[in-house]
């Protein structure tokens, strides 16, 4: 989708550093790191939100979700993680295309803000 950066990091019209990248996925290291690791997880198909998701695109989900272990392998997280997903605007979502944020290597605080 035009104007929309994760489609541009997907399509490499935009630099990032990509750690893991398939047919379906792209993950790459978020701008502003939380955590000291902070990977975004996205699909390559534009998708606005979770909350645009649509039954056919449950198994995209599904394979974004099986594929999180391997990322987070990949990245040393054997002591745990978290996922999150920001959702519209009360959940403070920024990029309008749909992202998990996978974040490790310290202990994370509950609840978060
Ligand atoms: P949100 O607040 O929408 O859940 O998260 C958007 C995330 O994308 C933020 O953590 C922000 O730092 C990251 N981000 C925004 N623009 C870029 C960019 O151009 N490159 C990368 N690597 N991360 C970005
Ligand atoms: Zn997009």
């Amino acid at each position: 989708m035009a104007d929309c950066i994760f489609c541009m990091i997907a399509n490499k019209e935009v630099p990032s550093n990509i750690v893991y990248e398939d047919d379906k996925i792209v993950c790459f290291h978020d701008l502003e790191p939380q955590a000291p690791v902070h990977v975004l997880i996205i699909p390559k198909k534009h998708i606005a939100s979770l909350d645009d998701t649509a039954s056919a695109d449950a198994e995209l989900l599904g394979y974004i979700m099986t594929k999180v272990k391997d990322i987070a392998g990949m990245l040393g997280l054997e002591n745990g993680y978290r996922l999150v997903n920001n959702c519209g605007e009360d959940g403070m979502q920024t990029v309008k295309h749909l992202h998990f944020h996978l974040l490790g290597k310290r202990k994370l605080t509950w609840p978060p803000g």
